[in-house]
């Protein structure tokens, strides 16, 4: 076994799936992967990684793996050069500048790119061609966890450092199901829980925590906000309030007395569906807690009015003072991808430069143009779903697709090709041949996580180094390259070289990472930011002198609750809510192409026996489901995890095509979709 393990080669990265961020020892030889080992001092995951991250490299090796450019002919899509796809690339891009201005280009980056690829993208939109029309997928995500928290912190990110956890002594886990969309922070929560730790879970789904679940609450999905007033309204009554934290380190509480008072328990429990009791139990233990935690998923973000969902999440942590101090572990999001959190630290949103700063902010604006030498549009870029709009209404020339498959991830399938069917230009970056590939008339060949060289930020704001640990296949270029090359096919030089060179030049335009370098990393391991300086250590725990609001203090929200986009009614008596399974990541492109594909080889519809028995439907039958969007078939599951008159599926398999299904609501303040509240209905279609 010694020899055999010394003829590897040892890559130390971070897994390139969720945004737990572990950090993995990669063990090649002859350039294949040969194992996958979670690190033992990993400062997330401490020796421990979930099937996903080390058994989910099959993918690498795909025989549909994309290894050379591809470009539309009137064949279908034909292998060319990379000299050939490039010029093509610049002479689409020129063309949609020069007929219809810069905006009439746009670009989404992806949270699977590193910091240093999506940095380099934002760059090329703003200083190339001269638009802010450049987003990323937190826009589908966690979008109004980002909102939510800077309006009521200050800053876009977890209040916390994750190992503060072990100290909490209770946990009020809010629309996630960690179990299975982030394993190791699932387990150390369940862990932290059978060590004594009081547990709530929220959320509609008998999801894997709640089993141990002191209380688990049930809201009807799109009642977040009268949930988390009516928990708000018990602190409150009950003197479950932190007075002295109220008084000296937040504002808003007059406001915020004066609506909760519309939100006692019995008027919460007929909006939610949640019994009173359960509502007041809840509220004691958070309140009573001496150090409560608060840790939320998309359950809280993807409504209609996610962002005042996080703003009515976080009004708890303050009202207990539970937020920048020792007295508890604050609100933190847990991010689906890999690097949700670096995309938008970067700068790949509309609206914001790297770091945060407005793209309205004549100062941080004026900081970009000194470093970058040329002037930054002032005036916010179209976000995702504006682009599809733009691109259906004639108005978009050139998308440019890193990354994505917007086809199986966006909502509303059918809009969404649509879109791709009117733009003149569509470049899709890929791994393989997905339905978003399909549309387009360049592809792509990119590199995997495990081919690249830069840094991901993860779900605690953790800087971590990503290693290759291979070379990419054929003709294959990482998304840093790739972006260089199209930069230099347009006849621009975009500087940074290389992604060391990037990040450092990120921390000029964005103080707030000034301190991190790869050379800093590579010593020390991971950095949290904020990190101004290079002998800053970062700040694991945010806001222990003062938030970082302009006021310095932390601000409550009165929100009154408003019903979500859509509602069951006789015609589409059913709710559907979408999700994650443990096995699979998102659309699926890697890990259905993985071994561990045959641990969850297929999609199904999860639907309660009593709605089955309904609808006349057994396990295994298929049901066509259907709603005022779309249609699909899926395979019913019965199961009691789910509560009668809702349904839930993911949206993994391509096949299934869940998001054919789901509507063009979204939150009001960042368009972050309502993918858990879609009405629907269904009928047996094929007995098993
Ligand atoms: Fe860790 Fe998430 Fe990767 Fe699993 S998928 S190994 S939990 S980072």
């Amino acid at each position: 076994i010694g020899t055999h393990l010394a003829s590897l080669t040892r890559t130390r990265t971070t897994c390139g799936y969720c945004g737990v961020g572990c950090a993995l020892e990669v063990l090649t030889r002859d350039g294949e992967v040969a194992a996958v080992r979670p690190a033992k001092d990993g400062p997330v995951n401490r020796g421990h990684a979930c099937v996903k991250g080390r058994f989910a490299h099959g993918f690498l090796r795909s025989p549909e793996r994309i290894t050379r450019p591809l470009l539309r002919r009137r064949s279908g899509l034909e292998p060319v050069s990379w000299d050939e796809a490039l010029d093509h690339i610049a002479r689409g891009l020129w063309a949609a500048v020069n007929e219809a201005g810069p905006d009439a280009v746009a670009a989404i980056s992806s949270a699977r790119a590193t910091n240093e690829e999506n940095y380099l993208i934002q760059k090329f939109m703003r200083v190339v061609i001269g638009t802010n029309n450049v987003d990323n997928c937190s826009r589908l995500c966690h979008s109004p966890s980002a909102a939510g928290l800077t309006a009521a912190f200050g800053l876009s990110g977890g209040t916390d450092a994750f190992e503060d956890v072990e100290r909490a002594d209770c946990l009020l886990v809010v629309g996630a199901n960690p179990v299975e969309a982030h394993p190791v922070v699932g387990a150390r929560l369940l862990q932290r829980v059978l060590r004594g730790a009081r547990l709530v879970v929220a959320d509609p789904r008998a999801v894997g925590l709640a089993g141990y679940a002191d209380v688990h609450l049930r809201p009807r999905p799109g009642t977040n906000v009268a949930l988390f007033n009516g928990l708000a309204n018990v602190l409150l009554t009950q003197g479950m309030v932190d007075e002295e934290f109220l008084r000296h380190r937040a504002s808003g509480l007059p406001e915020l007395t004066a609506i909760l008072a519309g939100y006692p328990p019995d008027r919460v429990a007929e909006i939610t569906g949640v019994p009173a009791a359960d509502l007041i139990a809840a509220a004691r233990l958070y309140g009573q807690a001496k150090r409560p935690a608060i840790v939320h998923g998309l359950g809280v973000t993807e409504h209609l009015h996610g962002t005042d969902g996080v703003r009515t999440l976080a009004n708890l942590a303050i009202l207990r003072g539970a937020v920048g101090t020792d007295r508890g572990f604050g609100v933190n999001p847990l991010r689906g991808q890999n690097n949700v959190q670096g995309a938008s630290d970067m700068g790949a949103l509309p609206d914001l430069l790297p770091g945060y700063n407005r793209v309205t902010d004549s100062v941080a604006r004026g900081r970009a143009e000194q470093v970058w030498g040329t002037e930054v549009p002032d005036h916010d870029g179209l976000r995702i779903p504006q682009m599809f709009a733009a691109a259906r209404s004639g108005d978009l020339r050139a998308l440019w697709i890193i990354g994505e498959d917007v086809c199986a991830t966006d909502p509303d399938t059918n809009q969404v090709i649509e879109a791709l069917e009117s733009c003149p230009l569509v470049i899709s970056q890929e791994l393989f041949l997905s339905e978003t590939a399909r549309h387009a008339d360049v592809v792509l060949p990119a590199a995997s996580w495990l081919e690249k060289d830069g840094t991901f930020v993860n779900f605690d704001r953790r800087f971590q180094r990503v290693r290759p640990a291979l070379v990419p296949p054929d003709q294959a270029r990482t998304d840093f390259a790739i972006v260089h090359a199209i930069a230099a096919a347009y006849g621009a030089d975009l500087g940074c070289p290389t992604p060391a060179e990037a990040l450092a030049e990120c921390g000029r335009v964005a103080p707030v990472f000034a301190g991190i370098t790869h050379q800093r990393l590579d010593r020390e391991g991971a950095i949290p930011w904020p990190c101004p300086n290079a002998e800053h250590p970062g700040q694991a725990r945010l806001y222990l002198d003062r938030f970082a609001t302009p006021d310095g203090l932390a601000h409550l929200a009165a929100r009154p609750y408003l019903p979500p986009g859509e509602s069951p009614d006789d015609d589409y008596p059913l709710i559907l809510i979408t999700g994650r399974r443990w096995a699979h990541y998102n659309s699926g492109n890697m890990t259905r192409r993985s071994g561990t594909i045959d641990l969850d080889p297929s999609d199904h519809i999860d639907m309660h026996p009593a709605d089955a028995a309904h609808h006349a439907v057994r396990d295994g039958d298929t049901v066509l489901v259907e709603s005022r969007h779309g249609r699909t078939t899926l395979p019913a599951r019965l199961t009691e995890e789910i509560t009668p008159g809702q349904l839930f599926c993911t949206f993994h398999f391509s096949s299934s095509r869940a998001n054919a299904l789901t509507s063009g609501h979204a939150d009001t303040v960042t368009s972050c979709p309502e993918y858990k509240v879609t009405a629907v209905r269904l009928r047996r279609t094929q007995g098993r």
